[in-house]
């Protein structure tokens, strides 16, 4: 909001430069230097929010794949959302009954990088891939928290190719989150412990044997 308003500030002072002209009282001509600073000024306040409100759309688009007619959406929360908001301390949440899937800051911008550059992912821009898709699996209508991490452990691969990861690399970072990060919370134990599993495993009773298997 705080962009939007500046933007629409300097907006105000590039329209109010354009009808100098006809300003009853004192008109005067246009100053183009001045026009073009106020405008560009105007630009750079508006793309933060407009770039963001563009990836979470696109967000949206690639979540509706796999929540197969499920209604989503998706909200990148600015730091002042992620002081108001009741489940500041976790990372995204999803509502099952609306579809709304928030991600708390600086999640979005971690999975936006990550995004970027895959070929260069480290564990945390996995992560970032992790905790959306383990998000599109409560719209899917998951509730137990290991059951869902479970899920997306196994959705990852794919839902990486649908954010436009290459196939190579999203089957790899899929077995890393898998390797790595989900090995660590049996160690860690607690609340991260929490969402771990010892029947997430090839064969076991949480495997899908999806057709884009991370274990096959
Ligand atoms: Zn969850």
């Amino acid at each position: 909001m705080l962009w939007l308003a500046l933007s629409l500030t300097f907006a105000c002072l590039a329209i109010r430069e354009l009808l100098s002209p006809w300003n009853r009282d004192h008109p005067q001509p246009i100053h183009p230097p001045y026009l073009l600073l106020v405008s560009a000024i105007a630009i750079g306040f508006a793309w933060p929010p407009v770039s963001t409100w563009r990836f979470e759309r696109f967000l949206e688009s690639r979540a509706r794949v796999l929540t197969e007619g499920r209604p989503v959406s998706v909200h990148c929360n600015t730091l002042f959302d992620t002081m108001l908001d009741p489940n500041a301390l976790a990372a995204g949440h999803a509502n099952l009954a609306t579809g709304e899937i928030v991600l708390q800051k600086p999640w979005c911008s971690t999975l936006r990088d990550y995004l970027d550059d895959p070929a260069s992912a480290d564990q945390r821009g996995i992560q970032s891939l992790n905790l959306f898709t383990h998000e599109v699996m409560h719209v899917r209508g998951l509730l137990d928290e290991r059951v869902t991490e479970c899920h997306a452990v196994q959705y990852n691969r794919r839902m990486a190719e649908l954010l436009g990861v290459p196939a190579p690399l999203a089957l790899d970072h899929a077995r890393r989150y898998y390797r790595e990060s989900y090995a660590q919370r049996a160690e860690v134990g607690g609340l991260s412990g929490s969402y771990f599993s010892p029947e997430c495993a090839p064969g076991r009773a949480l495997d899908l044997r999806l057709p884009h298997s991370i274990w096959r």
